[in-house]
């Protein structure tokens, strides 16, 4: 039986994200979890979601790039995304990840590379939430949030917490002085006991912690999850604490627990759809099958199929 860690492992592996692109016969696989090639074909699935009430956040997939010049490549795409938003008039921010940006290469670059992001989005009053990535770079990527914060407004920039890391708990705290907007994960890498819970139900009991502090804080936030028992913590403590639903947002991924999105948006609460698309689409595919190992029976029976 293949377990998370491996599929978590592979999903680093260059040589394979390489030969996965490359080899157009995997593309179909990816279909369950990635909404189209470019960005388009994405712009006409966020229309279907806007008119079941949901918003979304288009990812464009790609990280850890290799160079200064594939880093400009992806500015010029989020530059283009935030266009056509506007221009097709769709309801959806955008989300970035910082080694997309280049900060594999060079911390400043990435900062300069997702400034440019950030000033284009509080141009058009938009909004870029800063993906987190995993534990090697979870200062810096805090880091250069704050530098963000500090030039843009709350409701332009917002970042990522996991709620698997030890430390997050306090980031939060940290975070929600500033103030900030935060979307609350349980984390999706591979993390050694000495910084992350290596069991679930921690996992879950820090998430619903962190989900407590970030509702009881005022500030609009993004509760990130597609599990039933955060879904219901996270409705229980609001209609507990008299926290309006329009003061939060649930947030679901393309793809996973569709009955549960649309039947949270017919309920009256805001759900954003975080939709990723492009070529560079492995470890993110990788990822989902590593939380849910079931999923590839999905694959198989898809490769089946011929
Ligand atoms: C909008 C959004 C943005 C995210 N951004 C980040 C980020 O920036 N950084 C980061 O590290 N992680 C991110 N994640 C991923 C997150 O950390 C988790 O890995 C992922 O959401 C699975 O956790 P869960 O809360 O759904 O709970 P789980 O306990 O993992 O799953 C609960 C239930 O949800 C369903 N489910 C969950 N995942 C899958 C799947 N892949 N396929 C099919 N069913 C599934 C299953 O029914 C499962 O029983 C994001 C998740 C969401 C929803």
């Amino acid at each position: 039986m293949i377990t998370r860690d491996a599929l978590i492992w592979l999903s680093r592996k260059e040589g394979l994200k390489d030969f996965a692109t490359r080899i157009g016969y995997f593309k179909r696989l990816t279909t369950r979890f990635v909404a189209g090639d470019n960005i388009d074909e994405t712009i006409s699935y966020i229309r279907q979601i806007n008119a079941e009430n949901c918003t979304a956040s288009f990812d464009h997939l790609n990280e850890a790039v290799g160079s200064a010049g594939e880093a400009e490549q992806e500015v010029a795409e989020y530059l283009n995304i935030l266009a056509k938003i506007d221009e097709q008039r769709v309801h959806s921010n955008v989300s970035i990840k910082l080694t997309q940006f280049g900060l594999g290469l060079d911390p400043e670059l990435a900062y300069q590379n997702a400034r440019r992001v950030v000033a284009e989005a509080h141009r058009r009053g938009n909004f870029v939430r800063v993906d987190m990535e995993d534990s090697a770079v979870t200062q810096v990527t805090i880091d250069i949030f704050k530098r963000l914060r500090s030039e843009f407004d709350l409701n332009t920039v917002g970042i990522v917490l996991q709620s698997y890391l030890y430390r997050t708990y306090e980031d939060a705290q940290e975070l929600l002085k500033l103030p900030a907007r935060i979307r609350i994960c349980k984390g999706a890498y591979n993390e050694p006991p000495e910084v992350a819970f290596p069991a679930k139900k921690d996992v879950d009991a820090n998430y619903v912690k962190i989900m407590q502090l970030l509702l009881a804080s005022g500030i609009y936030h993004g509760i990130a999850t597609h599990d039933p028992k955060m879904v219901d913590a996270t409705i229980s403590f609001a209609s507990r604490e008299g926290i309006g639903k329009e003061k939060f947002e649930f947030q679901m991924l393309y793809g996973i627990r569709r009955d549960l999105q649309r039947q949270l948006a017919r309920d009256g609460f805001n759900v954003r759809i975080y939709v990723p698309y492009g070529k560079h689409w492995y470890p993110y595919f990788m990822r989902r099958l590593a939380e849910r190992p079931a999923n590839i029976w999905f694959v198989l029976k898809n490769l089946a199929r011929g």
